[in-house]
């Protein structure tokens, strides 16, 4: 089973207004509602790959109750530890070609609820083979409260995937208990080293050998259209991927995360995570609903990426 860690969800709704305009009323009748944030992503995508999942996280309110039952109505298991707070909104407005949004910032986590949380993580890790941890924090929980995470389950001998930016995933790696995976994308990994980064990949091979990265078994660079650039140990590889149509590419990297979740627990090899991980995050990008994937191209995309090692 893998386990997807969640701890800011939202209900992300996505209201269509063609001609949107500014201190008035605005209506509309094409609304969409749908349980969101990074890890549910890729929950649902994992599902889609029809294996073992369970979400887990903080819930809380009647619209986190929305998010458990929509999981659950679509055979999704969660395991979720309530909280005070209600889980928040975050909306999307289309309008004119562009899109606006308005995020949320969440519920705050009680001093209680933080440490309950890491019992209750402890607990449904002994049941799991890989976990991913997915976004940012909710307020309340200290800058590196990933870092008590991947210490539970690496003290429990399980392999962890984290995608996460800023200073939630320096402080991961400034610490010794290290992921199993990181994903960042070019402008994630460029962050992180206060320096642009170039998607050249002989400058990412350069890049990657930092001591910054030592302990972490596999750092997968996305990106986008441009495939990837990873590292698995020693060993660097350039995966390229064919040119297909994009409907939507939100939550690729969480399709991503999702393959290469998929490929820790079936103990994939390398070449074959590497397809594996691209192709999910393709098949992301074919369809409107932002994490979710048609496995009825996976094969046919699979035998269209390559890998040249580096
Ligand atoms: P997000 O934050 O939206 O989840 P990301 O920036 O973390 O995305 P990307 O690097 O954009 O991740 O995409 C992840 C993977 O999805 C890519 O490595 C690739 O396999 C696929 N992908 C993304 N965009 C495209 C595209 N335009 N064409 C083909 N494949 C794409």
């Amino acid at each position: 089973m893998i386990l997807t860690v969640t701890l800011n969800p939202s209900v992300d709704i996505s209201y269509t207004i063609p001609d949107l305009r500014l201190d008035t009323t605005n209506r509309t009748d094409q609304v969409g509602k749908t349980a969101g944030g990074k890890g549910i992503n890729v929950t649902r995508v994992i599902h889609d790959l029809n294996k073992a999942v369970t979400a887990t996280g903080f819930i809380g309110g009647h619209l986190g109750g929305g998010i458990v039952s929509e999981l659950n109505k679509n055979g999704i298991k969660t395991d979720f530890l309530s909280i005070e707070g209600e889980t928040r909104n975050c909306i999307a407005i289309l309008h004119d070609g562009q899109q606006t949004e308005v995020l949320e910032s969440g519920p705050t986590i009680t001093d209680y609820e933080n440490a309950a949380f890491l019992t209750h993580f402890k607990q449904a890790v002994g049941y799991a083979d890989v976990i991913t941890i997915s976004g940012s924090l909710p307020k309340g929980l200290e800058e590196d409260y990933y870092v008590k995470l991947i210490q539970i389950a690496n003290n429990l001998d399980k392999k962890t995937v984290l995608d996460t930016s800023k200073s939630n995933l320096s402080n991961v790696l400034e610490n010794s208990f290290k992921p199993t995976v990181i994903k960042p994308n070019i402008e994630e990994l460029s962050d992180l080293l206060g320096q642009t980064v170039s998607s050249n990949p002989a400058d990412l091979k350069a890049v990657l050998a930092d001591e910054l990265f030592s302990g972490i078994e596999w750092i997968v660079v996305s990106l986008g259209g441009d495939g990837a650039f990873a590292k698995h140990n020693n060993r660097f590889y350039k995966v390229n991927i064919p040119t297909i149509s994009v409907v939507n590419p939100v939550g690729s990297g969480d399709a991503t995360v999702a393959g290469i979740a998929v490929a820790l627990e079936d103990n994939l090899d390398d070449i074959q995570l590497l397809k594996q991980a691209m192709t999910t995050g393709m098949l992301n990008t074919m369809e409107s609903i932002t994490g979710h994937i048609d496995i009825n191209h996976f094969d046919d995309l699979f035998n269209r990426v390559t890998i040249i090692e580096y």
